[in-house]
This record gives structure tokens, sequence and C-alpha cells, in this order.
């Protein structure tokens, strides 16, 4: 397989084991190792696992609330108000300093899990239209409450002045999709970003991978850019350290395993199937049992050291 970035194989070596979270997942993923691209220090997994059955694990797979990453931990008004937490609180911060905000009239978001940052922005900047592309059903509850329209990326007939994506393009299995953010971009709109940071000594320490399958560097985003043909306002790395990082790690995947040794599988599959709200409130009782304090992780939300686990920044069209 060749380099996603720069589409050459000259550069690329083995690099490591590809490590899965929940060793399941591999039915899905298949057997995998991690590449990695001297010439653009960019990490990937290879071969990547394909459409068909990637499509079939972000679709019923990946949100089921007993697995990582845990979402709608709590009751709906809770996840509703998540929009003011410290972190959502810090992308407005760093985007508000870069960007006049003023000026921004279509906001697209890129898997915009509850759409908290547009929520967030549109509070304060009224003129502002969401869009998003969000596949997960109880995400979209929340998104249309809070007046986003959700289309396929595909789809999408506006041009914007900001395109929002946190968390999301580590999960692709190419950038192709910078190509797609380039045409619905207006001249001189911005990409804001947030995705893991994977030098050296994120493979070093990290307990598991998956299910992210590329890994991304400062200079990677610097190819990134150079290949789209997009300006880097900046990139910066922040939140937990490493170390922090790999202790939260370990233990979202100790409470799947705790779960699932206390539950029969079968069982909660049966009452997904036959019995949702009987299944809702069996949810909130496993989730009860969440060894992650979340609000602990709030304070550590903090910017700028050599030594975070993610990488942010501003690309903007020319
Ligand atoms: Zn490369």
């Amino acid at each position: 397989m060749n380099c996603p970035i720069c589409n050459s194989n000259k550069k690329s070596n083995y690099r490591c084991e590809y490590k899965f979270e929940i060793i399941e997942d591999k039915k899905y993923f298949g057997d995998l190792e991690i590449y990695r691209c001297e010439e653009c220090d960019f990490s990937y997994a290879n071969p990547m696992p394909n459409k068909k059955d990637l499509d079939f694990f972000y679709e019923n797979i990946y949100r089921l609330p007993y697995r990582p990453p845990y979402w709608f931990t709590e009751y709906q008004a809770d996840s509703e108000n998540k929009y003011l937490d410290d972190r959502n609180l810090n992308y407005l911060l760093y985007l508000s300093t870069l960007i006049d905000l003023k000026n921004i009239t279509n906001i697209y978001d890129f898997g915009a899990g509850i759409g908290d940052l547009g929520y967030a922005i549109k509070k304060k900047f009224p003129q502002v239209n969401l869009f998003c592309t969000e596949y997960d059903k109880q995400c979209l509850n929340i998104l249309n409450k809070r007046g986003y329209i959700n289309k396929e990326i595909e789809l999408l007939d506006k041009k914007f002045d900001l395109i929002i994506t946190t968390h999301s393009l580590e999960h692709l299995t190419n950038i192709e999709i910078f190509n797609r953010f380039n045409e619905i971009l207006k001249p001189n709109g911005f990409i804001f970003f947030e995705i893991p940071y994977c030098p050296e000594q994120y493979f070093s320490g990290r307990p598991y991978d998956g299910p992210h399958l590329l890994f991304y560097t400062k200079k990677s985003i610097e190819k990134i850019s150079k290949k789209f043909d997009l300006e880097v306002i900046r990139v910066d790395t922040c939140s937990y350290s490493f170390l922090e990082d790999y202790k939260f790690q370990r233990e979202s995947q100790e409470r799947y395993y705790n779960i699932k040794s206390q539950v029969s599988f079968n069982f909660i599959k049966f009452l997904k199937k036959f019995i949702p709200q009987s299944f809702i409130k069996m949810r909130q009782s496993i989730l009860n049992l969440k060894s992650v304090d979340e609000m602990s992780k709030l304070g550590l939300f903090t910017s700028n050291s050599d030594d975070n686990t993610y990488l942010r920044g501003i690309l903007k069209k020319n």
C-alpha cells in the first residue's frame, strides 16, 4: 500500500503491529499492521479495511452504548449541556482568537457528534447557518433541535466559510476528503481540525490504536496542506500528556471488559431488538459502573506543550 499523502511506497516502512482496544473488532478491520512514510512523517494502517466492513462497523457497532467511546453517558438534557464543557469552550476561544467569527455565515461540521462547537458559535453569532454530516441517530435528535441541517457530504450544495472536523479524520482510510473540503469551501474559507497527535512517543507507549487508521503529525499536516493547496494558519498540540492519555485509554478498555464480563451480550442484543425502552434504562445502569471520571479530565485540557496527545489547527483555502 502506498502512503496516502505522497502516494508512493518508496519511503514507507513497517512501523509496528496494530493494537485493538476491543479485540473482537478485528472481525471488521482484519489483520492490520502500521506503516510509516518517512517523507511525510505519516503512519497508516496497512492494509486498509474494506469499505463494506467499515461502514457496517460505524453504522451498527461503534456507538453501541456498552462500548467505547461511551457516547451518551448521561440523560439527553446532560448531553445537550455538553457545549459548556471546558473542551468546547477551549475550541471556541481558539477559533475566535484566530478567526473573525462575525464574518462567518455557513458552517459545516464533518462527523459532528451533537454539534457542540457550531451550537456555541451560533449562540453568540446568530447569523450562522449550521450544516453537518452525522450518521448516529441519537446525535441527530439533538442536532435537529440545534438547527443543524444534516446531509451527506457529497450532497451538500452550499459553500462554507468554516469547516469543523474534530476527532474524525483519524477514522478515515485516506485523505481524499480534503478534495471535497476544497470544493465546498468559499475562497479564504477555513478548516478547523483536531486529531490525535502521533509522533514517535505515541507509538512507543500507546495501549492501542483501534479504531483509528491514520496517524498524523505536524509534518504530515503540512504535507497535506501543500498537496491540497491550503495555507497552514496554525498547528498546535493540546490536551492531556501522553502518560495521562495512556491511563485514560487503559481505563476505557478495562471498563469495556468489566461490563462485558458482567452482562450477557446475547441478552443485550435481545433487549436492543425488542424492548428499546428497557434497553435504555439498562444502559443507564451499565453506564453508572463507569470508572473513568470525566470531570477529572476537563481541567487537563490545556494547550501547547510537546507532550500533548492531540493536534489541532486551522487551515485556509487560498
Ligand atoms: Zn508519504
